[in-house]
């Protein structure tokens, strides 16, 4: 497949860059879509497994201190083969139970594959409720980093078998991009039946600076056979990650040696360049992992204070309370058109914020008969968006 510019054309630092991001990444999270490892005529490909087990285990053995977390799909199609079923199940509950009786399935293929060089597999299951619970959060990253110590390889997927609705990530995507974030990774190589990113032309777009949009209306919607992602998901993953500083890739992932020539600097994929100014890790947790239980409608005055002042959100600058939320639950900050512009942990509950708003901070008492904090959302809590 052409690029759309290639090496040639690009400028020669640009190059070079690519080369050293891609490099000198020491935490990978490495992303495998079902499509990837999905045999043509249906159920896994053993060899495409294999092969990027072998790649995935080749990264660490170079280079010792390079630490390589597996983000693999392909339990609900291990399932559905399983389950002596003809083709993917659209009812949840069969979802779930291929979900289940193909993880183990999988993470057996993982293992087998790791085993030939002596290498340990672990499997770490995740729902969106782990993570965005904060001490489950540091939990799983610790876990993850012991693993990694004892030199085994993490095999992580969504728990799909008890993951639904708004507790799910819904795709493997977002997950990895959620898992780049909590290892603080500085590369996600998403690899995918894709070469990259096309251009109308369906040429492959090999690189996207920090923040350039320019490459949006080449985003298609459409999703791979047996796979929950698309287009649209990889790119939301790969701008997750950069806003967290890190490089992510969308690259082929049944191309032989995918893994080895992206290290090498080769023009593989699409690139997406980190943000220079990237957010914490906590800050992109409060923006990327957690789901917004309501919305604060905030005046003009405190839209200034929070996006160019950097200060806190006070009761006396909220117009409307939307939602239902308890106290520290996350919630959007819109202006009064509804753009969301901020996310946040709110100091008090909705029903508490409903009575304070518009009220000024010494009043908090009087109107309350306690007084939690002088703020609706303290500035450690607050997230600016995008
Ligand atoms: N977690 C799903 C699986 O293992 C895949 C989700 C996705 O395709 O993104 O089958």
């Amino acid at each position: 497949m052409k690029a759309r510019t290639s090496p040639s054309e690009l400028s020669s630092s640009a190059v070079e860059g690519r080369t050293a991001l891609l490099a000198n990444a020491r935490t990978v999270v490495v992303k495998i879509g079902t499509g990837v490892l999905t045999a043509p005529g249906g159920g896994i490909d053993r060899a495409v497994l294999n092969g990027i087990a072998d790649e995935v285990v080749a990264l660490t053995t170079r280079e010792p201190q390079r630490r390589v977390f597996v983000v693999s799909s392909g339990a609900i199609a291990l399932g559905v083969e399983q389950l002596g079923l003809d083709a993917r199940p659209k009812r949840m509950d069969m979802l779930q139970a291929c979900a289940a009786a193909g993880q183990g399935h999988l993470i057996r293929l993982w293992s087998e594959a790791c085993a030939r060089h002596q290498r340990v597999v672990a499997q770490v299951l995740l729902t969106h409720a782990d993570l965005a619970d904060r001490t489950r959060y540091i939990n799983a990253r610790a876990a993850l980093e012991a693993l990694v110590s004892r030199g085994a390889v993490p095999v992580i997927n969504e728990n799909d078998t008890v993951s639904v609705d708004e507790i799910a990530f819904g795709d493997n995507d977002s997950l990895s991009a959620q898992v780049a974030n909590l290892v603080k990774a500085d590369l996600l190589v998403m690899l995918s039946v894709a070469p990259g990113l096309l251009d109308d032309a369906g040429v492959r777009v090999p690189f996207v600076g920090p923040g350039d949009r320019s490459v949006d209306r080449f985003i298609r919607s459409d999703t791979s056979a047996g796979g929950k992602g698309g287009m649209v998901t990889k790119v939301r993953a790969a701008r997750a990650a950069a806003a967290a500083g890190a490089s992510a890739v969308i690259a082929p992932g049944r191309a032989p040696g995918v893994l080895a020539s992206l290290f090498a600097g080769d023009d593989v994929g699409t690139l997406f360049a980190p943000d220079p100014t990237p957010r914490s890790s906590r800050a992109h947790w409060i923006a990327h992992t957690l789901r917004p239980r309501g919305t604060l409608v905030v005046d003009e005055g405190a839209l200034k204070a929070i996006r160019e002042g950097k200060r806190s959100l006070l009761p006396s600058g909220v117009r409307v309370v939307r939602g239902t939320f308890r106290r520290g639950d996350p919630v959007d900050i819109a202006d009064s058109k509804g753009h969301v512009v901020a996310r946040g942990l709110a100091t008090y509950a909705s029903a508490e914020i409903e009575k304070l708003r518009g009220h000024h901070t010494q009043e908090i008492t009087e109107v309350l008969g306690y007084h939690l904090g002088d703020e609706a959302v303290h500035k450690d809590h607050l997230v600016i968006l995008g």
